[in-house]
């Protein structure tokens, strides 16, 4: 799924109406696993000026970087890290940010066709390959993408109130206008 569908998501499930102050670990967990991909881009694409076609097409499934990926995707050890939270550290705050993590795998594992991470790193190189691509119209995106959208317009309606600062909340409105005319633009009028 799209990294601020992710954020939106995980912070609508896991805030508490009496504890923004747990928001930021919500955030954090949801961004972290997209991160790694980000640096690939910034340092293929823009440092070493890697071609598009040879980024996406090559680099991008070289083991060093799938391992680099799959560190923040791998379901084991944020179980791990869930349990040092739990038990061991007694921590609100690594609790709400492995959570954030977790969920976001759980989102990906479903909406990944054919580019979805190895999740049981570093146990398994195991892929599961839904029948729904949040992306990709040949499994399914057409339908998904719409879907997100509401989704996402609906939790951010629930969430805005429970939102302190003003710098969140317009952040809020602005995601939710992008996120609708982004579908306009590439899913509407690309297939005319
Ligand atoms: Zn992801």
């Amino acid at each position: 799924m799209t990294t601020h569908s992710h954020v939106i998501l995980n912070i609508a499930f896991l805030s508490k109406r009496d504890k923004p102050n747990l928001h930021p670990y919500a955030f954090i967990g949801a961004v972290l696993p997209d991160l790694p991909i980000f640096i690939f881009f910034i340092i293929e694409g823009i440092i070493l000026k890697t071609p598009q076609r040879e980024l996406w097409g090559t680099r991008y499934f070289t083991e060093a970087w799938q391992n680099f990926f799959d560190i923040f995707n791998s379901v084991p050890l944020i179980l791990i890290l869930l349990g040092i939270g739990y038990y061991l550290l007694n921590s609100e705050k690594i609790i709400v940010f492995a959570w954030s993590l977790l969920i976001h795998c759980g989102f990906d594992f479903l909406t990944h066709h054919d580019d979805g991470h190895h999740h049981f790193y570093p146990f398994s190189d195991y892929a599961f390959e839904s029948p729904i691509s949040y992306w990709d119209d040949a499994h399914r995106a057409n339908i998904f993408a719409p879907i997100e959208r509401i989704v996402i317009l609906v939790a951010s309606i629930y969430l805005y109130p429970r939102l302190k600062t003003r710098l969140a909340r317009w952040s809020l409105i602005i995601v939710n206008i992008l996120f609708v005319a982004s579908y306009l633009l590439f899913f509407i009028f690309r297939s005319r």
